[in-house]
């Protein structure tokens, strides 16, 4: 089994409605420990860049991920955007002149996102920020290969480190970002981006495993 053109295409649908849907939550997470805009930053960039879409859905996997990282950083300020931006940039070089992924391409892909948000954000896991949701995920995708998990398992083990990375930043004290100016204050409160990141992640999962 792999991931086809299609199937990628519908997973940017899907994060697209799954943010919308989240849109306030998101933004409610961010106003305990942010400025009360990361809802609504990923939902215009998602609008953005899932508006431009239909210019490219004939071409490879890695220009559709361009795309919408050229979109994202465009169109949403703040740190969120850029990160993001980059994210789906990186795995668009990962994923370059691919009209379908095996599911080690997709590990490959999303180590490439991650190297790349780490290196333009330089968090390191622990300091409570969207890398603690896709560090594990990653790491529980890149097993499941190793342990010859079939697709469907390991998309959803990956998508379930992820969520247990997003609960493991309720109790850390954020080192990076807006979080980070109120020090001990931002414990006890999830970290939005880690959210973000683990909707998206499952948006995959969810899409993929049908
Ligand atoms: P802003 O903080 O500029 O308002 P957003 O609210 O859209 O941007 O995004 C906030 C999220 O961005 C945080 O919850 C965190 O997960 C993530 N973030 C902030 N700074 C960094 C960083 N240096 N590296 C990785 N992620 C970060
Ligand atoms: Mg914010």
């Amino acid at each position: 089994m792999t991931i086809t053109r299609d199937d990628v295409l519908n997973w940017l649908n899907e994060c697209g409605r799954v943010i919308t849907e989240n849109k306030d939550y998101l933004t409610q997470l961010d106003s305990a420990i942010g400025d009360a805009d990361h809802g609504a930053n990923m939902d215009r960039g998602f609008k953005a860049a899932l508006a431009k879409l239909p210019s490219v859905a004939d071409k490879d996997i890695g220009t559709l991920f361009k795309s919408v990282g050229m979109t994202l950083v465009q169109t949403v300020g703040g740190a969120g955007g850029p990160l993001y931006g980059t994210f789906f940039m990186q795995a668009g070089t990962a994923a370059a002149n691919k009209m379908e992924l095996t599911v080690g391409d997709w590990a490959a892909a999303l180590e490439a996102a991650l190297n790349g948000v780490v290196a333009r954000g330089k968090a390191q896991p622990g300091d409570k920020t969207m890398v603690d949701a896709l560090t594990p995920a990653l790491s529980a995708l890149k097993q499941a290969v190793v342990d010859g998990a079939d697709q469907n398992e390991s998309l959803r083990r990956s998508a379930s480190a992820a969520e247990q990375g997003m609960k493991d930043t309720i109790p850390l004290v954020a080192k990076k970002g807006r979080a980070s100016y109120l020090g001990e204050r931002s414990a006890g409160h999830q970290d939005p981006g880690a959210t973000s990141s683990f909707l998206l992640l499952k948006a995959a999962t969810d899409t993929w495993t049908k």
